[in-house]
């Protein structure tokens, strides 16, 4: 039976994979998936954080369009999901995810027949680690748990769920949402191939912890062993797919929702900033019966990924206007075209070399030629261009506007006493 299966690595950098060119990873299955697949070696979230990137990835439209550019905001009940579409052209739809954005109570898994919130302490008790309280705090006031109380599940357990609930009568459409990538900092496994203590934790990417003797080199080898984690459970997904018959037709596509900043701008981790290391991700599809591995240099978006999967869905449910189809192996180049991107204080742009920073409160717009500058160290001259791009990006950010005007609104997830405990807590 014909299978979808999008893959995300919750904020994994694709210079951090053998296959994207990274000689110290320890990545082999997801090298030996990419020499079988299509790599598209400029690929971009909508967004730095996961919300509103997953909701981008989920409905094939820019979150400012469709309101998710908020902390607490869900997704209106009348965008249309990628999810439910394929269902009403009778595909089977399985979400496990491990990330409390990507909830139901966010609106993200809409669609879905199946859901399995891994980060609920009551869907899977059995595993043993935990969130920090510094992290998700006000998310998981929304959601009336204690931060510590949301579980970390591991990727071995979203996979033995995910093969759990593929069905074997039905074509099926299928999330895999890993945070093994994700923050805290430690070591997944039962060792370390990075020289890592085992008893080492970092709780999240924040400059806090650089105070107290950390290192910005110890992160980085802590986040290896995360993914070499990861990418050996991946591996075993992988063989159990074929083990099944389910991978020559499968259509995969393996990607990450963000990147996550190692200081290369004075920033860590993600959300705020939209530099190359934060929204630039891996992406690597494996059309149905795709027998070798091909590459693609085209800009392309986690949009588009609704387009990719036309042969899923009904003839009458159109393409969202912000997404193109990837172009696989030898098609043309695909046509230029301007992506936009959103964090909660700033916008950026990228079309064609260039990339435009918008201005913040406390910085001028910046813009960067990353052909010639792909780090963005070297903000080019204040001229013509920069205008020019600014107006292309205004005339986007309105149209976007526009269209979330357009859609019924939701009360932000909040619990009938929010408010006052987050008053409490100090949050307000
Ligand atoms: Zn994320």
């Amino acid at each position: 039976m014909p299978l979808i299966l999008l893959y995300i690595f919750d904020s994994l950098r694709p210079d951090f994979l053998g296959c994207y060119g990274d000689r110290a990873a320890l990545t082999p299955h997801l090298d030996e998936f990419a020499a079988r697949a299509t790599r598209y070696e400029s690929a971009y979230a909508a967004a730095p954080w996961s919300k509103p990137s997953g909701a981008a990835l989920l409905t094939g439209r820019l979150p400012r369009a469709i309101r998710m550019t908020q902390l607490l905001d869900p997704l209106p009940p009348d965008v249309p999901t990628l999810a439910e579409a394929v269902g009403r052209a009778g595909w089977h739809t399985v979400a496990v995810s491990g990330n409390p954005f990507i909830s139901h109570d966010f609106g993200l898994l809409r669609g879905f027949d199946e859901m399995v919130e891994a980060f609920r302490p009551d869907v899977m008790p059995q595993e043993p680690f935990r969130f920090h309280r510094n992290h998700f705090r006000r998310l998981s006031t929304a959601l009336s748990v204690p931060p510590e109380a949301l579980v970390l599940p591991r990727s071995a357990a979203l996979h033995r769920a995910l093969l759990d609930h593929l069905g074997d009568d039905a074509p099926t459409f299928a999330l895999c949402w890993s945070m093994d990538s994700h923050a805290p900092f430690f070591v997944r496994g039962e060792r370390s191939h990075f020289g890592n203590p085992l008893d080492r934790v970092i709780p999240a990417a924040d400059e806090e912890w650089l105070r107290d003797g950390l290192t910005v080199a110890e992160m980085v080898r802590l986040y290896r062993d995360m993914i070499a984690y990861n990418d050996a459970e991946f591996g075993w997904l992988m063989a159990e797919l074929k083990a099944r018959g389910r991978w020559e037709e499968a259509l995969i596509v393996v990607a990450a929702d963000h990147g996550e900043a190692f200081g290369e701008h004075g920033h860590l981790g993600h959300t705020h900033g939209l530099w190359e290391e934060q929204l630039r991700v891996p992406l690597l599809v494996k059309f149905p019966q795709q027998r070798a591995g091909a590459r693609r240099a085209d800009v392309v978006s986690l949009l588009d990924l609704w387009p990719t999967v036309r042969f899923a869905l009904p003839h009458d449910a159109p393409d969202p206007d912000w997404a193109v189809p990837l172009p696989r192996e030898s098609q043309a180049p695909a046509p230029p075209r301007p992506l936009l991107f959103d964090a909660p204080d700033r916008w950026a742009m990228r079309r064609g070399p260039w990339k435009l920073h918008g201005p913040t409160s406390e910085a001028q717009p910046l813009l960067f030629n990353l052909e010639s500058d792909p780090a963005e160290r070297r903000p080019l001259v204040e001229g013509p261009l920069q205008r020019a791009l600014w107006d292309e990006a205004d005339a986007l950010m309105a149209r976007a506007d526009a269209e979330a005007t357009g859609w019924t609104r939701a009360a932000p997830v909040d619990s009938a006493d929010l408010r006052a405990r987050l008053r409490h807590l100090g949050y307000l």
